[in-house]
């Protein structure tokens, strides 16, 4: 017998092995093996089985998995996800399949019929580490011995039951405050449970989002939700894993690790902000789950609710071509709008303007809770000096430093080392250096040391696991000053009085194409989590802009979409950023070369070829769609040193 077997790694190919035969009986499509490779032992995927056989061939090492862990409707999931987003399927099965999902250590031995040795109530792993491997799974083909999982007490084996579907599943987008999405999302819920069906919802994050809607779900159906995903221990990870397999009337939770579950009667999928750029995943497999939940639905033939404050321009696209039926609410309303344009000029706060400081203050003096929205997390992004004007630059690779306070060192943005910083330029040795393009760490450090009294805390990623445990501790609104990034829009439910926006119009600059799509989104959802009665934006002279489109959402979509349009930018045509990395200029130019004729290739390329000088990288752009298109890119894919990403997030 040959497997075919696809391996986690970027080549496009898959690999084929001779099966021993005391192991031939359990190669299924799907199941892990460890296999040799080069002089490594990787694990891989069977993706195919011939019955004839060819000694020539390396030998499967083991066998992992007594059942495949997915279901065909995965595994085709899994194939359209390979095809879309350009990645191998051994990538793509790594992530749907990871190491961690371990079953055999909760799986206990049942009902011993025959053999001669003792093996109820053992765990399947220990079973196989007291005994041969293969006589134990011997004894399961026969059926002498059964396994159950500890959680549910149900037959492994049993296969996953699809929910029969719908003839028209209706997929609805849904716009409005969080409450009422919320009142929506359990209206619906409950309809799949009377159904007899169990519920996908996916969050953007673990920590807030998930954190706020496990805790609502669980009051309104008291342990039937269940979360899934590596922030949680892989226990808990596989106790839901298996209820998933087994039970119903469950909504099963989780962030873009759980789009790939296997689910029964799964009768409704339901994605919270659908926009978010969490649901990318950028290691390994790049995708996003967000959209490959939406083609899940699709497989699985089963309705689908996408709600937010501000769904993406995609999503709105959808709603035009009849494909998503909208459903909309008006978002609780602020009484209050100031707008201050400040001045590059000398402050006393360094590079905070004064109005800044008095706007804080009066809420300050009101006892209001006040949350302050910056882009940038750092201290200082750039480090410039004022004598010889030069900005401060890695001494490893040239990228541009950030200063990090904590850690009082700077930080590369390209290459990511951290060096202490010596407090005077590298350049001229002038001690007169000027931080701009500051973020959380510079305001808030500067507000902690102007209202002493007053509690000052920063929201960032890193910080969202203590900011939730201080709103669990304490429910009562006391007054405080949150300073955060984006992850501020996340804190839903937290009301403050007063929001103040500082930089979000450099979010313009920053975002590439989806900037002003982007710029709104942040926008939206703040308003939409945190409910201000009062919203300031300051903007600097320079980059000043005309906030009222931002205040319209339909006509921002409906101008936004005629934008793109006359881009063939998405959703009217799809981006792949091809990059090529090369030691020598030579070898470079002639990838490069290869992939300019490339058929399929050659006429959709938009983007510039930069070459970056200390690195040696070339970046091309490709727009389009089509199966022409994805060939001619899987056709590029195994080239040396060329990595290709779908729908990247900035180009
Ligand atoms: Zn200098
Ligand atoms: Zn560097």
């Amino acid at each position: 017998m040959i497997a075919h077997v696809a391996l986690p790694i970027p080549i496009t190919k898959t690999f084929s092995y001779t099966v021993p035969s005391l192991w031939q009986p359990y190669i299924k499509p799907f199941v892990r093996v460890l296999v040799p490779f080069t002089n490594r032992r990787l694990t891989g995927y069977v993706v195919g089985i011939e019955e004839e056989d060819d000694k020539n061939l390396k030998e499967i090492h083991d066998i992992i998995d007594i059942i495949p862990l997915i279901d065909h409707t995965m595994a085709s999931l899994c194939e359209w996800a390979s095809r879309y987003y350009i990645t191998p399927i051994g990538m793509v099965l790594k992530y749907a399949i990871p190491a961690s999902l371990q079953p055999d250590r909760y799986l206990l031995i049942h009902k011993q019929k025959g053999g001669s040795i003792k093996l109820e109530g053992i765990s399947l792993n220990r079973a196989c580490k007291l005994y041969k491997k293969e006589t134990i799974f011997k004894y399961l083909e026969e059926g002498a011995i059964e396994l159950r999982d500890i959680f549910t007490g149900e037959p492994f084996f049993a296969p996953l039951i699809q929910s029969t579907g719908t003839t028209e599943p209706e997929h609805v987008l849904f716009i409005g405050p969080v409450q009422s999405r919320l009142e929506y999302y359990l209206t619906h819920i409950s309809k799949a449970f009377k159904e007899g069906g169990n519920v996908l919802m996916m969050l953007p994050d673990y920590s807030m989002t998930g954190t706020y809607f496990y805790n609502l779900l669980n009051k309104e159906f008291p342990g039937r939700v269940y979360w899934y995903g590596t922030a949680i221990k892989s226990k808990a990870r596989m106790a839901t894993y298996f209820h998933a397999r087994h039970g119903k009337g469950m909504v099963i939770l989780g962030n873009k690790n759980c789009v790939f579950l296997p689910i029964a009667h799964n009768s409704l999928i339901i994605v919270e902000r659908h926009e978010e750029d969490d649901y990318r995943n950028e290691e390994g497999f790049r995708f996003n789950a967000g959209q490959v939940a939406l083609q899940r639905a699709a497989i699985e033939n089963i309705p689908v609710i996408a709600g937010s404050a501000s769904a993406s321009v995609e999503l709105f696209n959808r709603v035009k071509n009849g494909k998503f039926k909208i459903i909309e609410r008006p978002l609780t309303p602020f009484k209050e709008y100031h707008e201050i344009v400040t001045k590059k000029y000398r402050s006393p706060f360094g590079a905070i303007p004064e109005e800044f400081i008095d706007t804080v203050k009066s809420g300050v003096e009101r006892k209001e809770r006040i949350a302050i929205f910056t882009p940038r997390r750092d201290y200082s992004s750039l480090i410039q000096c004022l004598d010889c004007r030069k900005i401060l630059r890695c001494h490893v690779c040239e990228g541009i430093v950030s200063y990090q306070k904590k850690k009082d060192g700077i930080l590369c943005s390209s290459c990511n080392t951290l060096s202490p910083y010596a407090r005077k330029c590298p350049y001229c040795g002038s001690a007169f250096l000027r931080f701009s393009h500051i973020g959380v760490e510079y305001i808030e450090g500067l507000l902690k040391e102007h209202f002493k009294d007053y509690l000052v805390m920063g929201v960032t990623a890193e910080t969202s696991k203590e900011v939730m445990r201080f709103f669990e501790k304490h429910k009562e609104t006391i007054p405080l000053i949150l300073v955060g990034t984006h992850t501020l829009s996340k804190l839903y439910g937290i009301k403050v009085e007063r929001l103040i926006l500082f930089g979000w119009e450099e979010l313009l600059k920053i975002a590439g194409y989806r900037a002003e799509e982007k710029s709104f989104h942040i926008l939206t959802n703040l308003l939409d989590a945190l409910t201000p009665q009062e919203l300031y934006i300051f903007m600097d002279k320079k980059a000043a802009i005309n906030t009222a489109p931002f205040f319209n959402m339909k006509a921002f979509y409906e101008a936004e979409l005629r934008k793109r349009e006359e881009a063939s930018f998405p959703p009217y045509g799809r981006i792949f950023l091809i990059e090529v990395e090369k030691k020598h200029s030579l070898s470079g130019a002639a990838i490069i070369k290869k992939i300019m004729e490339e058929e399929g290739i050659k006429d959709n390329i938009i983007g510039p070829v930069v070459q970056k000088k200390k690195r040696l990288k070339w970046k091309i752009i490709v727009r389009g769609k089509g199966e022409r298109l994805t060939q001619a890119l899987f056709r590029l894919y195994d080239l040396p040193g060329v990595r290709i990403e779908a729908d990247p997030l900035s180009i």
